[in-house]
């Protein structure tokens, strides 16, 4: 890979943004050995952007598609060896309920994983349910799947993580100091900053919620939603939703409203966290989010909990807001730039739904920046599947 006579300025690849996806991605480069340079607009993890707020689900029968499941596989062996590697708490396998009518997505979509990919999990009716699960209130002709690997991430602990991990084998990570332009020019690229200017053989975009604005051409159909996190004091105390008996939950009912939800892991006062899943989420841009949460979102949240964890809303304590990147799709974007094959690498679009994917998606940028392929499949979150038929 081409190098100037700068050392202080020219490096091998540089990763834009250093959230979830780009901490994973400086991670795995700077141990295959390249001079990284990570660029951050805001502090090691932050609470700006869609990677904080204590925890993110984790799951292997996959009700989005059983394509995800190799990669979900790999990201779980990746989660193990960050924790051995750093010695920070990141995993917790509580397992998972995945709860609805027997034909909902939620049910019938991770069964479809599971039987694919031919992965334990248990089938309970609504007696079993709440004979396992004495807080959770299914009705009569409600179903779960049952996964004991599923489980929480700490997303603040894997993003620290990935960040030690990368500065221990060599990346320079720069934080507080947001790119404010990348070009692509024939064999290398170009990143200025406040700073100064930078140039790379490669640069990776990681860009989460900012992707409208720093990947706009490549026109994608993303939208910014904003996302409430909700912690309520249980009627009763914690100690019935503590991770040792309860599990982390996805409940979807008759109107196709999904919740989803956590056991207590913040001590006997911190209650336990739950949300509307992709529901609910008003546009916005990472500038103009409302960060505070109204008394009736408060009250709607309390009221759809209270239908299937009766007991689960008994005092609001706090809520925080968090930014979803949809897809038209719901799939994710993870390639080569189409209109700079050869030197920029994109990950963006998660949908809600890529924490648990991250140390494998830091991987496959990795595979991408260095190699041009992977042999990871990722042919689903082709950006290109968005361009307009020809004519
Ligand atoms: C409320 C909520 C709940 C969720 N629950 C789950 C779940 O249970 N399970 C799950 O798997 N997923 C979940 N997700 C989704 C998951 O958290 C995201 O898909 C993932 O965190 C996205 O990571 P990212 O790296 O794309 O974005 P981020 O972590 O936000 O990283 C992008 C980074 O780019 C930086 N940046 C932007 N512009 C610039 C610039 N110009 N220069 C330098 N840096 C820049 C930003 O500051 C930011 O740090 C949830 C998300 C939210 C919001």
């Amino acid at each position: 890979m081409s190098r100037t006579s700068s050392p202080t300025r020219t490096y091998d690849v540089i990763v834009l943004g250093l959230g979830g996806m780009g901490s994973s991605a400086a991670w795995h480069l700077a141990e295959r050995g390249v001079r990284v340079l990570g660029l951050e607009k805001f502090g090691p993890a932050h609470n700006r952007g869609s990677s904080h707020g204590g925890s993110r689900i984790t799951r292997q029968s996959y009700f989005e598609g059983a394509a995800y499941v190799p990669l979900l596989l790999r990201a779980y062996e990746l989660y193990e060896r960050l924790e051995k590697e750093t010695g920070l708490d990141i995993a917790t396998l509580c397992g998972g309920v995945m709860a609805g009518l027997p034909d909902s997505r939620t049910v019938a979509g991770s069964l479809e994983s599971a039987r694919t990919w031919d992965l334990p999990h248990e089938l309970l009716d609504a007696a079993e349910i709440r004979r396992r699960f004495p807080t959770l209130s299914p009705a009569d002709d409600e179903v779960a799947l049952y996964e004991a690997r599923a489980g929480l991430l700490k997303p603040e602990n894997t993003v620290t993580a990935q960040l030690r991990l990368a500065e221990r084998a060599g990346a320079d990570l720069h934080f507080e100091e947001p790119a404010l332009r990348w070009e692509a020019l024939g064999d290398h690229v170009r990143v200025e900053t406040a700073q100064g200017t930078y140039t790379a053989g490669q640069l990776v975009i990681c860009p989460g919620a900012w992707a409208p604005q720093i990947l706009s051409g490549l026109s994608l159909p993303i939208t910014i939603e904003r996302q409430i996190m909700y912690w309520f004091q249980p009627a009763g105390g914690v100690e019935p939703y503590r991770p040792e008996r309860h599990p982390i939950y996805i409940w979807e009912d008759s109107a196709d409203v999904q919740i989803y939800g956590f056991p207590a892991i913040d001590g006997p006062d911190g209650g336990a966290k739950v949300a509307f899943f992709r529901k609910n989420g008003a546009p916005c841009t990472p500038e103009t989010i409302d960060r505070t949460v109204h008394r009736h979102e408060i009250d709607a949240m309390a009221a759809q909990a209270r239908r299937h964890l009766p007991t689960l809303p008994g005092t609001f304590l706090r809520a925080a807001t968090c930014m979803y990147s949809t897809t038209d799709d719901e799939h994710f974007v993870i390639a080569r730039h189409p209109g700079h094959p050869d030197a920029v690498t994109v990950a963006c679009g998660f949908s809600g739904h890529g924490f648990k994917f991250v140390p494998v998606v830091g991987e496959i940028l990795a595979d991408l920046a260095l190699r041009g392929a992977t042999e990871h499949p990722i042919s689903l979150f082709d950006p290109r599947r968005f361009a307009p038929p020809p004519v």
